[in-house]
């Protein structure tokens, strides 16, 4: 059978399913994507409120570059060329309450220098840290997702920074903090939603920001998503929303399509799962196809957190400040019963001037959580003390807000609040989590199997089968699903760049 007449339905319309969508398209297959949402992006989104634009993923995109073969890659799947990045000196500020501060540059040099100036005594720790960064500043972390030969090139290369991965690897950014004397530095890698995380991640991501390869899409994450939609529309595929997936349908241990929430059935020659990992495997396919490392890996395996996001539009040209301002706090925030922030990072969208009219500023706040079920209990149980409590946890964002730049609380026009409640109830993702799986020390950042053990004709892509998450994950795992899925059909995978030109495969 040719490919055209073959056809391969995706449940979930997030990244990495419209990834999926269009290498699947253009290698000749007839493809749905299935989203249960009113809008694709899944987790990569923003919303508008009263003339502001709110995002609540991009900081930054790995792969923004065109050289490089990540930049080649998204290239594949839109035509990124369209968008315009921007890449701050300035990655981050870290303040404390009582005036002191510390300038987290995005530049290794600049990084080091200041390092060095806020805290001679961290000197080695600094220089060694630096010196990680720029060792790993080639490490061709998406070649590992190629196909042999590629795949081979890239370990050979690999070969001589081996050391140096598994040194950074085998610590996390927590422990790490622990060497530095100076408060900030320490605080840096201590606190915040990713202290769980291998250090190594930290290390790749001034190297990325290094060597401006992972910029910020003016737009932010819909503009990113709209690129990759109108692709797979052109390339002929169907993107169907509120069109919520409820099993994947099984015959003589091959997936052959899916059925709909409203009974309608989808038969398919593959399917692929890019929604959630957890629902995926437990419920849309009953647990019928796992063994002891899965349930191993879903029981014990850190997640990324849930969040709140307090975001909020500002009549005021807030350009003087950072992008990302970290507040430590003098008093904690207590955010729900089980949760006390220690440092509330606000994110400040000057930078980007279509999210809120001249003069005026999109301010978020992103407040991790993993007390992801008390919010969806009292969403459900006691709607207004629902709503009480995230008035009271804007109040206490502006409150913060207000000390630092006095008198802005008189300019906030708008306040919107997002909780984990939100979350599932947008993307579905298990835990309400932000980016699916924590890589640790120990799993490394290399995608998990696509497959499920006993079950044909099936892959699942995206984050939560490549720990780290990011939308990366979603371009490189639906890269590697479908070269798969073609090599078992017999077909070629010619991936074309959105401006036409074929890449090697
Ligand atoms: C606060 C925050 C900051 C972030 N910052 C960055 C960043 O700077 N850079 C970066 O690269 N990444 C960042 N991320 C992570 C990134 O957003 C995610 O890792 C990525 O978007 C995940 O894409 P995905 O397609 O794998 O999953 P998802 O985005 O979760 O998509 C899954 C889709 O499947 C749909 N779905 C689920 N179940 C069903 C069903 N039964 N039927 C039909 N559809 C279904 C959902 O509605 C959803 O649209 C951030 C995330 C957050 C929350």
């Amino acid at each position: 059978m040719k490919p055209a007449s073959r056809k391969i339905v995706i449940v979930g319309g997030g990244v990495a399913g419209l990834c999926a969508g269009v290498y699947a398209q253009a290698s000749g297959y007839q493809v749905e994507v299935l989203e249960q949402g009113s809008v694709p992006g899944g987790l990569a989104t923003s919303w508008k409120r009263a003339g502001y634009t709110f995002e609540t993923c991009l900081h930054w995109l790995v792969g923004s570059s065109p050289d490089g073969a990540l930049g080649a890659q998204w290239r594949e799947v839109c035509d990124l060329d369209k968008l315009t990045f921007v890449y701050p000196e300035e990655f981050q500020r870290l303040e404390t309450e009582d005036g002191r501060a510390l300038r987290i540059y995005s530049h290794v040099d600049q990084l080091e220098a200041e390092f060095l100036r806020a805290s001679p005594q961290d000197a080695e720790e600094i220089r060694a840290f630096a010196s990680a960064i720029r060792g790993l500043a080639d490490f061709p972390m998406e070649a590992l997702n190629e196909a042999w030969p590629r795949k081979g090139l890239a370990l050979l290369r690999l070969i001589p920074k081996l050391p140096l991965l598994q040194h950074w690897a085998s610590m996390s950014a927590a422990e790490y903090g622990k060497r530095f004397e100076h408060e900030l530095i320490r605080r840096f890698f201590v606190d915040g939603a990713t202290s769980g995380m291998s250090v190594i991640a930290l290390v790749f991501m001034f190297a990325w920001m290094s060597r401006k390869n992972a910029g910020y899409p003016i737009g932010g994450s819909k503009a990113v998503v709209r690129l990759i939609v109108e692709r797979f529309r052109a390339l002929g595929g169907t993107l169907r929303l509120m069109a919520k997936a409820d099993e994947i349908l099984v015959e003589n241990n091959a997936a052959v399509g899916v059925r709909l929430a409203d009974g309608e059935t989808i038969h398919a020659d593959w399917v692929i799962s890019a929604a959630d990992g957890h629902a995926t495997i437990y419920d849309l396919l009953g647990g019928k196809y796992r063994d002891e490392a899965i349930d191993q890996f879903y029981e014990k395996q850190q997640v990324f957190p849930s969040y709140l996001q307090v975001s909020l539009g500002v009549a005021q040209d807030l350009s003087a400040e950072p992008g990302l301002l970290s507040r430590c706090l003098a008093e904690p925030l207590r955010l729900d019963p089980e949760t006390v922030l220690h440092e509330v990072p606000l994110r400040i969208f000057h930078y980007d001037p279509t999210f809120a009219p001249p003069g005026k500023t999109a301010v978020t706040a992103f407040l991790p959580t993993y007390n992801y079920a008390y919010w969806l209990d009292l969403e459900r149980s006691d709607p207004k003390r629902y709503a009480a409590e995230k008035q009271r946890v804007a109040r206490a964002v502006i409150a913060i807000l207000d000390r630092r730049m006095p008198g802005i609380r008189e300019r906030i026009e708008t306040i919107d609040v997002s909780t984990p409640a939100s979350v599932v109830r947008f993307t579905a993702n298990w835990k309400g989590s932000m980016e699916g799986f924590v890589p640790t020390p120990g799993t490394g950042f290399g995608a998990k199997r696509q497959t499920l053990p006993g079950l044909d004709r099936f892959r699942m892509v995206g984050q939560w089968v490549q720990p780290g998450g990011g939308l990366p994950s979603g371009l490189m795992t639906a890269r590697t699903a479908i070269r798969a899925i073609c090599r078992k059909d017999h077909v070629p995978f010619v991936p074309k760049s959105a401006s036409g030109v074929d890449q090697a495969a």
